[in-house]
């Protein structure tokens, strides 16, 4: 009876069936396991044989009981998020759940940032967002989980908040909290010291942990799917080229009012209203934007998709969801946002756009970053 099998690194329960949840291992590798009577998960095997970790995803009731888990623990909470798409990084109701433990909000990805850009108007930016979420961290720190040096600065910024507590870090998915744990894994213990066996009570979650020079720990938590981002609808290689790898280069364009701009095949964007005036595009350098009139935007579209307009690519286009529309009154320099694409600045308020966005993914309107 398969419900019996544990896995003997973090004693979940073994399955075959769902890849993102705990305990799943593939059939042939279980097989294998029963005969020389030693089954992992295919996460424990991973971090046992490749020093990787892979995220496991969450249900919401899950997620939920880990969060009030949290809140009852004396620790430092490490929030994780992309700068680069901050409204789809936003765990719901976290400032409830944290008690009262302190926070450093992490603002992961700032690689992707132009240089140009200061540091700290983007903290306080961050600082700022988050405030309007209840959530009132400590401190704002900007890394990249590939840069060595910004994670060191990380490190250090924990180590001066955490004050010989447990660290606990959340986030959603896609922020690059498994990128970040492994950086901090080779800094700081290396996997063999990793410990992988206790499960948050009133779960059936494993935890790992790693520890720390003072006994104490540092607990990566499984990330919860932020289901509004562009990682759900697109495939992934779709997502190699929508998703920004290096430093955004920003293309600015001066658009009349009745004028379109398609972003390859999966995000569009209108001006309506407002006179002749400039729009910064902030998207992968990879992601070719196109520019046509309004009226013949959506002939285009149902034309050229997965032709001139890529991602989706050809045989995809059938599965892929129809775009959907936002339309948007600027009332001060904003950015309109397409959750995990990138963004739109609006440089001076009067005027009206309209983004659109694949069904399920949201276009947000916020004040400007830059
Ligand atoms: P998780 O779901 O939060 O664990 O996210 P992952 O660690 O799997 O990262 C999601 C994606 O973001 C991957 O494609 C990573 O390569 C990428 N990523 C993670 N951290 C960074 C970073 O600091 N900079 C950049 N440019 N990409 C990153």
């Amino acid at each position: 009876n398969e419900e019996e099998i544990r896995c003997i690194g973090c004693g979940a329960v073994i399955q075959t069936t769902d890849k993102d949840a705990p305990g799943y291992t593939p059939e042939s590798a279980l097989k294998k396991g029963l005969e020389q009577e030693e089954v992992y998960c295919q996460r424990c095997f991973r971090l046992r044989h490749y020093n990787e970790i892979q995220d496991v995803h969450l249900t919401d009731d899950d997620f939920l009981k880990l969060l009030n888990e949290i809140g009852t623990e004396d620790a430092l909470i490490v929030n994780v998020v992309d700068i680069f798409d901050f409204n789809g990084s936003l765990i719901p109701g976290l400032h409830r759940f944290v008690g009262n433990n302190p926070v450093l909000l992490v603002g992961n990805k700032v690689d992707l940032l132009p240089k140009s850009l200061k540091r700290g108007k983007m903290t306080q930016w961050l600082r700022e967002r988050a405030f309007e979420e209840g959530l009132r961290p400590k401190e704002v720190v900007l890394t990249s989980a590939m840069k060595p040096k910004e994670m060191e600065s990380l490190l250090d910024t924990i180590e001066k908040y955490r004050q010989g507590r447990d660290v606990f870090v959340v986030g959603v998915t896609n922020v690059g909290k498994s990128t970040l744990i492994n950086q901090i894994i080779k800094m700081t213990v290396g996997v063999q010291d990793l410990i992988t066996t206790s499960q948050f009570p009133g779960t059936t979650l494993d935890r790992i942990e790693i520890p720390l020079e003072d006994g104490k720990l540092l607990i990566d938590t499984p990330g919860i799917v932020h289901r509004h981002q562009m990682a759900h609808v697109l495939g992934d290689k779709d997502l190699k080229l929508i998703a920004p790898k290096k430093e955004i280069k920003p293309m600015v364009y001066q658009l009349n009012e009745g004028q379109t701009l398609f972003f390859g095949g999966v995000a569009r964007f209108d001006y309506l209203q407002g006179g002749r005036r400039s729009f910064t595009c902030f998207t992968s350098n990879d992601l070719k934007i196109h520019r046509t009139k309004l009226a013949n935007a959506d002939e285009l579209y149902k034309k050229q998709v997965g032709e001139l307009l890529q991602p989706p690519r050809k045989d995809e286009v059938a599965d892929f969801p129809e775009l959907v529309r936002f339309e948007f009154t600027i009332k001060e320099k904003s950015d309109i946002v397409f959750a995990g694409l990138g963004w739109v600045t609006v440089n001076e308020p009067g005027a009206v756009v309209a983004g659109w966005a694949p069904k399920g993914v949201n276009v947000v309107i916020r004040k400007s970053l830059i």
